[in-house]
């Protein structure tokens, strides 16, 4: 089988490459192979408002037959390895696929198993997490189920996509349990592998301000480690220590450690961290030139987001154009990344930046402040943008 776009991955990045090469490039049409084993895509920034039952679950699903564009052949296998020396790529069923370009999108890995007694726990003992279509429903009935006493939200010391995602369903869980009457009974704790609250200085002073008001305990450089269910203990790890400090909690939302997934790890086209190795400008692999990476699996360092592939998606899509007439690869992505941070029902930090780490802000009108604007924005509209916009390959 010999393609020549091959795509691994069928989620945001794929689906935006494929659909925007199709529009800027008819001819391709029928010569675009995308390789995705999930019968389903997910538009994961909705399921921090699934978590705090905002959104029903089923609005951030669809068929992925469904989003595959005109013109574009899916085929429903995993990737199982990468032989970009004979531009090869093997699927899980032993398939050999070739192709001329080959484009890496296969996400990030959820390292569910590197917390001891998490899978076993997961979804019930006052254990929940947004970062699975599977368990974002125990979020919500958590919430809902609370009465008081220790509701504890983690975040690891890994890289995560979304970087404020483990700290926006606890700003809706105290939100909510002012509503329902339990926040006075309620220690509402952020502990978290990483050293501070937000990685640029003026969300971050803002972020310090809404955890201020909202009385929120915090512990930085502390790992989640195991979760002993029947207990309801946290067992963390002080990084700097080693120590293991237990916490009882009479509900968890776990955000477990991620990293690079195992295939793309153990392949030729990783960097020393695992990540496919790009150019962080132009996206070109580093190595293997008619190789591009995208998105969370890509070695980019900057947040993990939708948001970074809507700047990312063209870039590749100039780039590979440029290369098929042989033209040099000139196109450049600055690193831009946003993190809409909900603060509350009705109330949202939109926090956006760039390589340099500074502000690379949207609206003429200071972002840093919460907003119910941008609550409604992010609730509403770009989940239109995204399933008829980005995924079409317009914007
Ligand atoms: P994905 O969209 O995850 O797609 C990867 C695809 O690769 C999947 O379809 C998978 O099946 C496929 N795949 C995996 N392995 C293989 C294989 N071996 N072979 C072939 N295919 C494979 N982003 C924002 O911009 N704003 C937000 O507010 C936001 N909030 C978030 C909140 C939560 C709770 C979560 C979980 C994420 C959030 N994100 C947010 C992040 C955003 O969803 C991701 O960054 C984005 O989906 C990454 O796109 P991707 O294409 O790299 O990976």
């Amino acid at each position: 089988m010999h393609y020549k776009v091959v795509i691994v991955g069928g989620g945001s990045g794929g689906i935006s490459v494929a659909a925007r090469l199709l529009r800027e490039a008819r001819n391709l049409s029928g010569q675009i192979l995308i390789l995705d084993p999930a019968g389903k895509h997910y538009y994961q920034p909705l399921w921090t408002l699934v978590g705090g039952g905002a959104v029903n679950r089923e609005a951030s699903e669809r068929e992925e037959s469904s989003v595959i564009p005109e013109g574009a052949v899916w085929l429903q296998e995993a990737v199982q390895s990468f032989n970009p020396e004979e531009n090869k790529v093997m699927t899980s069923s032993g398939k050999a696929i070739l192709y001329d370009y080959l484009v890496v999108a296969a996400g990030i890995q959820i390292d569910w198993n590197k917390i001891k007694g998490l899978k076993e726990s997961m979804g019930k003992d006052g254990v929940c997490s947004n970062y699975s279509y599977d368990y974002v429903n125990s979020t919500w009935e958590n919430l809902r189920n609370f009465k008081g006493g220790n509701a504890i939200f983690t975040a690891p010391s890994t890289v995560v996509k979304c970087g404020g995602a483990p700290q926006k369903i606890m700003y809706l869980a105290d939100d909510y349990f002012r509503k329902s009457k339990v926040r006075d009974k309620a220690k509402v704790m952020f502990v978290s592998g990483g050293t501070k609250i937000f990685g640029v200085e003026k969300y971050a002073d803002s972020l310090n301000k809404v955890i201020e008001r909202k009385e929120i305990e915090t512990h930085f450089k502390h790992n989640l480690i195991e979760i002993r269910g029947t207990e309801k203990i946290a067992v963390f790890e002080q990084l700097d220590t080693k120590q293991h400090v237990e916490i009882p909690f009479d509900m968890i939302h776990v955000v477990p450690p991620m990293s690079s997934p195992d295939f793309i790890k153990s392949s030729a086209l990783a960097n020393a961290e695992g990540w496919v190795d790009v150019d962080k400008f132009t996206l070109q692999h580093n190595r293997f030139s008619n190789v591009f990476g995208i998105g969370d699996c890509a070695s980019l360092p900057t947040s993990k987001t939708g948001a970074a592939i809507r700047k990312q998606a063209p870039v590749v899509v100039a780039n590979l154009l440029s290369m098929m007439h042989k033209q040099p690869v000139v196109k450049e992505y600055n690193g831009y990344t946003s993190c809409p941070i909900v603060t509350g029902y009705g109330s949202l930090i939109l926090a956006e930046f760039n390589y340099t780490n500074e502000p690379d802000e949207t609206f003429p009108f200071d972002q840093g402040k919460e907003r119910w604007s941008m609550y409604q924005m992010k609730k509403e509209l770009l989940p239109l943008i995204y399933w008829n916009g980005m995924l079409k390959g317009l914007m």
